[in-house]
């Protein structure tokens, strides 16, 4: 073979090579494009899984309302147990003096002090403490867990300076918020009827919780008296009736989620010839837990659902609350992870349960950088995905988006059920001829707070347009949602100071 022979060979060596490469591109290119088709077909479904259409949030809103009515008609009537709370007078603003509050049920743990001028809205001082509850004492002995709270209360009250020692014959009064599933025998006791948001303490269900709480503080030689258990849904009712008397329900929505209101006593069917002063009484209607057919739910809610210490339980509050919407999207990106490579080799970090906690998600969210920086490093610090591209980075904020959407909405249906059922949804009186607009419909405020609330902008946001979506801007302009900074502590020593044993002469009715 002459030399050109050899040449032409290396030339068609070369082609060979160059057709090889291109074909092994085209084959990525066309492999990656199916993969990308898979990742979006993950996608659509769970977008179309998370559809709240308006329709299908009044059906939520209906359905809130024909529940609240089965709550109210039998024990045991519904999934909601429209618990009594026996508070049937909220502070006016005549209380005085100072006046002390835990609150447990969360996150956080905090201790409160709370000086009250005698007017409305004349919160001369309030002082907040707060500390995460240790994870081992959600699980381990009533004992610990109320002895670790005693034990905060006695560090608080030692280092308060002169001016708040009660007079001589005065014992220091307290309101205990206590913001899970409590039967209540009178407004200052109660037994608990399960533990939700990852606390598990078995002995202590079917206990007294005050007589709990009062055993430590005694035990500590603390002088102090539980004047008040509450709910920290009634908490922030209270508070938000003390600032304005339109205030007719209280939601909260933090680590879990929650609401109560106002009710008339003769519609608390179950509990016959029950008579207050005011003819009302707070309904913590536990609302955690309520479910329909109409709820949007995804196989990640099912999963989540079936994976968690309280399966069929507290469904709605796992769709919506702060403990549960990082881990919905945890469950998406895993789903993705399995369907493709898009994330790159597995990371077991994915499978790991409530590793992405929902301030993360709110934080990728809402990232508004153009390289999405945050949602980088948060895949790579917190899930262990490294060098995700801009594409993949986008895909994240649209999960993120999807889900918290869904949430808020839902939301935002719970609280029209309850304006519903107390006929402040504009509804009531459409008479013939009559159009929506000209229906006179009364201030209402609700009272708000809760991290996911409070410190989630784009969740806010869109809880206030379903608002207005179900509503009309018309009946919507009239609901006020007041947000109260720290209320279920600060409405607990309210309550405290309302059913002082020192005065008699400190509540309105309702
Ligand atoms: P708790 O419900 O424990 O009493 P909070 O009302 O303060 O306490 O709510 C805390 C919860 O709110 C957290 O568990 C978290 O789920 C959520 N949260 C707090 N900050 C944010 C944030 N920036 N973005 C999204 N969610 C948040
Ligand atoms: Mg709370």
């Amino acid at each position: 073979m002459g030399r050109r022979g050899v040449v032409a060979v290396a030339a068609v060596g070369v082609a060979v090579a160059a057709c090889v490469v291109a074909g092994v591109v085209v084959g990525k290119r066309v492999k990656s494009r199916r993969k990308w088709k898979r990742v979006m077909g993950v996608l659509r479904e769970l977008e179309e899984g998370c559809e709240t259409t308006v329709s299908r949030l009044r059906q939520v809103v209906d359905a809130m309302a024909v529940e609240m009515h089965a709550g109210l008609a039998s024990e045991g009537g519904s999934k909601l147990k429209m618990l009594l709370t026996f508070v049937d007078n909220l502070p006016t603003g005549s209380e005085k003096g100072i006046y002390y509050a835990l609150d447990l049920g969360g996150t956080n743990f905090r201790v409160l002090r709370v000086q009250l001028g005698g007017q409305r809205s004349s919160i001369l001082s309030s002082d907040v403490e707060r500390q995460p509850i240790p994870p081992e004492l959600m699980t381990g002995t009533s004992e610990d867990l109320f002895d670790f709270i005693a034990s905060a209360l006695q560090q608080f009250v030692e280092k308060e300076g002169n001016g708040s020692e009660p007079p001589p014959i005065r014992r220091r009064e307290l309101g205990f918020t206590f913001s899970f599933p409590v039967k209540q025998t009178s407004v200052s006791s109660g037994i608990l009827i399960k533990w939700t948001k990852g606390f598990a303490i078995e002995s202590m269900v079917g206990q007294e919780v005050t007589e709990s709480l009062q055993r430590a503080l005694d035990k500590r030689g603390l002088d102090m008296r539980v004047a008040a258990l509450v709910n920290d849904t009634v908490g922030t009712l209270a508070l938000g009736h003390y600032h304005d008397e339109d205030t007719v329900a209280a939601v909260i929505i933090g680590t879990g989620t929650n609401a109560c209101y106002l009710e008339r006593t003769d519609a608390i069917i179950k509990c016959q010839g029950l008579l207050t002063t005011s003819g009302g009484m707070v309904v913590n209607m536990e609302w955690g837990n309520f479910w329909s057919s109409h709820l949007p739910r995804t196989s990640y809610d099912i999963d989540l659902d079936a994976e968690s210490p309280n399966p069929n339980d507290q469904g709605f509050e796992k769709m919506i609350s702060g403990m549960y919407l990082g881990d919905i999207v945890r469950r998406v990106i895993l789903r993705m992870s399995e369907e493709s490579d898009i994330f790159g080799p597995a990371s077991s970090r994915l499978s790991m349960a409530f590793i992405l906690r929902t301030p993360l998600m709110a934080a990728m969210h809402e990232d508004d950088s153009p390289e999405l920086t945050e949602v980088a490093r948060i895949l790579n610090d917190v899930l262990e995905i490294p060098d995700v591209p801009l594409k993949v980075r986008k895909l994240i904020v649209k999960i993120c988006d999807v889900v918290t959407r869904r949430a808020a909405r839902l939301a935002a249906a719970g609280i029209v059920g309850i304006l519903k059922k107390i006929g402040r949804d504009g509804s009531g009186g459409i008479s013939s001829g009559r159009s929506r607009s000209d229906i006179r419909m009364r201030r209402t405020v609700v009272a708000i707070e809760g991290g996911l609330y409070s410190s989630y902008t784009l969740f806010r946001e869109y809880l206030h347009e379903a608002l207005t979506d179900i509503l009309g801007d018309d009946i919507a302009q009239h609901v006020i949602l007041m947000v109260t900074e720290d209320g279920s502590g600060i409405g607990a020593a309210l309550l405290a100071a309302s059913h002082s044993s020192y005065s008699v002469d400190t509540v309105q009715p309702l």
